[in-house]
């Protein structure tokens, strides 16, 4: 087995950023926020964030918030969506700058997106899905006003999205998916109400997911896929069930996933890399403690420096 390869992950990251014209760049150009989170994340996974400028990066995000509505879009002139507006308040929160921000009108805008049953909306369209729950009660809770929302009403309704099978769906009566339980599991443990998930039945469902290339899926019959090294792996560490799965065979199946001569990340091995995959293996290596990486938080997805620093004042 290889080792992970810092440096080239470092110069793919810093090679995406320049590519602002290729078609890659345009296609993904409405995630431009949430890649910036992820790209800078591994960074400072990666003890490099030094490698870029931070007043440039934060000058281009508040170019993409928007006055009006409170929210921020995922590139300038697009519509906000709490996707881009987590992503946003993390990478701040990365940079130790959430001064810049008007917090009472981002909050509000967060606030105003509860709907009557607790359940969250992801922008002024309605779309309802447990997701916009966990990215609202991250960001609420790191900018410590996590109590301008109703969050008995919150978690309830997270709570009715629960399954047989010990997992979370996007809405009630929706599939369980690793993805989806992340959200859950993540909000349930931001607003420190787990003792609303069956762990034991929970756990199960999860390592189950680990296939026989050592990799995870995100439910049932599909092929492991290094993003799922995140979402299956954060839930399995807050519920503490994590020892259930073969740490070392994981950790094989995403060093097999590195282009070893331009850097990156692949979903799986011998595929083409890209920033999103770059982030989870190197935040799933993270969470299984991977020699030389910054530890990071399995609710918040941030480094846990920055965690501590924001709640506990100190990194
Ligand atoms: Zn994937």
């Amino acid at each position: 087995m290889g080792e992970l390869d810092f440096q080239k992950h470092v110069q793919y990251i810093v090679s995406v950023e320049k590519k602002k014209d290729s078609f890659e760049a345009l296609v993904m150009e409405h995630l431009r926020m949430n890649g910036a989170y992820w790209g800078l994340t591994t960074l400072d996974l990666l003890h490099s964030i030094d490698v870029v400028d931070k007043e440039e990066v934060i000058s281009w995000m508040m170019s993409c918030w928007d006055a009006d509505s409170g929210g921020f879009a995922g590139t300038v002139g697009h519509d906000p969506h709490l996707l881009y507006t987590l992503s946003a308040v993390q990478i701040l929160a990365l940079f130790d700058r959430l001064d810049v921000l008007d917090i009472d009108k981002l909050s509000s805008y967060v606030v105003g997106l509860q709907n009557e049953d607790g359940s969250f909306s992801g922008d002024g369209w309605g779309e309802i899905d447990t997701r916009f729950s966990y990215l609202a009660i991250c960001c609420l809770s790191l900018l410590r006003c996590l109590d301008k929302i109703n969050v008995v009403k919150a978690v309830e309704y997270i709570v009715s999205c629960k399954n047989l099978d010990g997992g979370f769906g996007c809405v009630p009566g929706g599939e369980s998916h690793a993805g989806q339980i992340f959200c859950c599991v993540g909000a349930l443990s931001i607003t420190g109400s787990l003792h609303h998930v069956d762990r034991d039945l929970l756990g199960w469902w999860l390592c189950e997911r680990q296939c026989r290339d050592g990799g995870l899926n995100g439910r049932p019959e599909k092929l492991a896929d290094v993003c799922y090294s995140w979402w299956v792996l954060s839930s399995l560490i807050m519920i503490d069930r994590v020892h259930w799965i073969d740490k070392s065979k994981l950790t094989e199946f995403i060093l097999n996933c590195q282009d070893r001569e331009n850097g990156g990340i692949s979903d799986r091995p011998d595929n083409a890399v890209d920033i999103f995959h770059t982030y989870f293996g190197v935040a799933g290596l993270s969470l299984m403690e991977y020699p030389g990486l910054k530890p990071i938080d399995p609710a918040y997805a941030l480094p846990i420096n920055v965690v501590n620093r924001i709640f506990f004042g100190k990194s």
